[in-house]
């Protein structure tokens, strides 16, 4: 059992349901907590810092998930001070580890820095210390170093921890802000990429990597990279692995809002004004656009369209290193309101009172937008988080990414969160952050389970149940299916756009088809399709629909991109996917008859006007949605397969 008396190790590993770090008892326990509270002051534990702490004095390799000012320094300083030798930490920037530095030697702690910046002697000095840290003894009341901060270039003494490695004087490395050892996170260094030897040069020394914004991709790349073993949960822990820890990165403060977008480019921004001036009409807020250009543009807009009473700025990587200055300068002051940007800007942004965070056009990824987005409410304070969204923009962005490593795997987890229709904003960003291979959300503490629970106050915690409902679209998907495999046997290509059309069979059934033979592209043809034969007519769906539709069908496999480079960019193409077989050979009989819905949708009920049927929904009396407030009417599908 591990409940009661104090454990060892071995004792807390109870059998089949392993060590569990969060809730164990273990014999340091008390000394943890004596120095935690006579040393940094703090009185409890809290996220997953008692489970890291144990799991840090078992020695072994760790993964820590926290947001950002969760605590996770904590969770390695404080065993520090209870572990012989130093604790050695690789950390990106100088500031950050300065202001470590200072906490730390304000606390007493013997914590020294190696950076670009150290002076020479000081540097000469230090290396000195360790050496001798290394070789011998300490006297009784010798002082030791307890942490020593590098930013990179262990190489350059790697002879010197090898050294206090054999003395048993290298605790442990801490690598904080680790996903820049992935080429795969947005915040990439090429520094960080030689800690890759870190295993095989420090064998027996233990590993200890922190994040707060860690995907699973990431997570896999982090580990391949540092060559650290599979994953185990730090709260069922196998005796071998790497034991994982997640705390959910939630701020309730942010009230998150996912909305149509309209076609039109200036009706976007005739939206956001409208918005912006009945509920945020004298706070500051951010656009992320796409494009420079595109900054520009809703920058002039949004200013234009509201007469002035939106005062707004452009921020982009083009922009002079004066006009970044002064841009900053006037936000602060409150003199410019509204910055209109690309993703360039973001690092540094330190202003608490942003009380709105628009997109212009979804990230290019999940953790993007959930970077750009928390940059709203930092002080605590209630802001919004509005995606203007439509399924075109899918395409736009895919032939961004289609370069990058998993480019389009993570557009498409974009997708799925501008897509869904129910499920609570919260759960979405906890279930993607934290879904690394075998964690079971069923083994959260309770703490966690707590982001399990629905926030109640996003979008889709406060639709309305009437306004959306749930739909059998097998035969839609069987008849989009067809098209899509015709136009590609004839050597054609479709893109959302194109299939979206012939479904609805607008342009009379006539396609431009981009031939693609064997490689070359020929002149555009004109292909004649007969619906009726091919789909056995047009798909019964409203227009919105049919393109949420396939943008689900990408998502799922049913259908998948091709890309085409081009000069500057590549076209986006839709085929049909690895799924598609389970429909193309069916008859339409079968997918009709079919006991259960091959495939389901939750759409957002139409508001009868734009019904694409009209006439057919008001024979059968389905006037339902009329009542609805406009914001509701939203006219999308979304929602998970079976
Ligand atoms: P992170 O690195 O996760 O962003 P830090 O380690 O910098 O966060 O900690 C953020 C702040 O929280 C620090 O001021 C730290 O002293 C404080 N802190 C850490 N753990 C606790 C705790 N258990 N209770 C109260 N404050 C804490
Ligand atoms: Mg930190």
């Amino acid at each position: 059992s591990v409940s009661g008396a104090s454990h060892s190790n071995a004792e807390a590993f109870s059998g089949s349901r392993g060590i569990n770090y969060m809730e164990g008892d273990f014999d340091w326990m008390s000394g943890l907590e004596a120095r935690m509270k006579t040393v940094f002051g703090i009185n409890d534990f809290r996220l997953c810092q008692r489970g890291i702490c144990n799991a840090n004095m078992d020695g072994r390799d760790i993964v820590v998930v926290m947001p950002t000012g969760g605590g996770k320094s904590l969770t390695y300083q404080l065993p520090a001070l209870l572990t012989p030798g130093c604790t050695l930490v690789v950390s990106p920037l100088i500031s950050l580890i300065t202001d470590q530095i200072l906490h730390l030697q304000g606390l007493g702690i013997n914590a020294v820095a190696i950076t670009g910046s150290t002076p020479s002697g000081q540097k000469r000095e230090i290396l000195q210390q360790l050496t001798a840290l290394a070789g011998r003894r300490l006297q009784p009341g010798e002082d030791e170093i307890k942490l020593c901060y590098v930013t990179r270039r262990i190489k350059n003494f790697v002879i010197l921890l090898q050294k206090l490695m054999a003395g048993g004087k290298l605790a442990r490395v801490v690598i904080d802000e680790a996903h820049c050892v992935s080429q795969m996170g947005h915040d990439f260094r090429p520094d960080y990429q030689q800690l890759h030897k870190l295993r095989q040069l420090l064998p027996s020394v233990p590993i200890m990597a922190l994040s707060a914004t860690c995907p699973p991709l990431v997570l896999k790349d982090l580990l391949k990279t540092l060559r650290l073993p599979d994953i185990t949960d730090g709260r069922s822990a196998k005796s071998t692995g790497t034991v994982y820890f997640f705390s959910p990165l939630y701020r309730k403060n942010l009230h998150y809002r996912v909305v149509p977008k309209p076609s039109k480019a200036s009706d976007v921004s005739k939206a956001m004004v409208e918005y912006i001036l009945e509920y945020h009409p004298n706070n500051s807020g951010i656009v992320y656009c796409l494009s420079r250009k595109n900054a520009e543009v809703v920058a002039t807009e949004l200013q234009e369209l509201s007469n002035g009473r939106i005062t707004t700025g452009v921020y982009h990587a083009d922009r002079k290193d004066s006009e970044k200055e002064q841009l900053h300068h006037q936000w602060r002051a409150g003199t410019v309101k509204v910055v209109c940007a690309t993703i360039a800007f973001g690092l540094g942004i330190d202003k608490g009172d942003v009380r709105f965070v628009l997109h212009h056009s979804m990230s290019k990824s999940l953790e993007g937008y959930y970077q750009e987005s928390g940059r709203a409410g930092r002080d605590g304070k209630d802001a919004d988080c509005i995606l203007y969204y439509r399924p075109q923009d899918g395409s736009t962005i895919g032939s961004m990414v289609f370069n990058d490593k998993s480019g389009t795997e993570k557009l498409h987890a974009m997708l799925d969160f501008a897509e869904d229709l129910e499920q609570c904003r919260k759960i979405q960003f906890a279930k993607y952050f934290s879904h690394s291979s075998n964690l079971s959300i069923a083994s959260w503490t309770t703490e966690d389970q707590d982001a399990l629970e629905r926030c109640g106050h996003c979008d889709n915690c406060t639709r309305p149940p009437e306004t959306i409902e749930r739909k059998n679209v097998s035969l839609q998907t069987w008849q989009l299916l067809k098209i899509a495999n015709y136009v590609y046997r004839i050597g054609g290509k479709t893109t959302v756009n194109i299939l979206a059309g012939l479904a609805r069979n607008a342009g009379g059934g006539a396609l431009d088809v981009a031939a693609g033979g064997k490689g070359k592209r020929k002149a555009k043809e004109k292909v004649n399709l007969d619906l009726e034969d091919i789909a056995g007519g047009i798909v019964d769906l409203h227009k919105d629909d049919i393109e949420h539709l396939i943008i689900h069908l990408l998502i799922k496999g049913y259908l998948k991109e091709e890309f085409q480079q081009t000069a500057y960019s590549a076209n986006v193409y839709v085929v049909p996917g690895g799924l598609a077989n389970r429909f193309i050979h069916e008859t339409r009989e079968n997918i009709e008859k079919a006991a259960r819905p091959m495939v389901e949708m939750t759409l957002a009920k139409q508001a009868p006007k734009t019904r694409a049927r009209r006439k057919k929904s008001v024979e059968d009396g389905n006037e339902e949605g009329d009542d609805a407030p406009p914001a509701k009417k939203r006219k999308t599908v979304a929602g998970a397969s079976k």
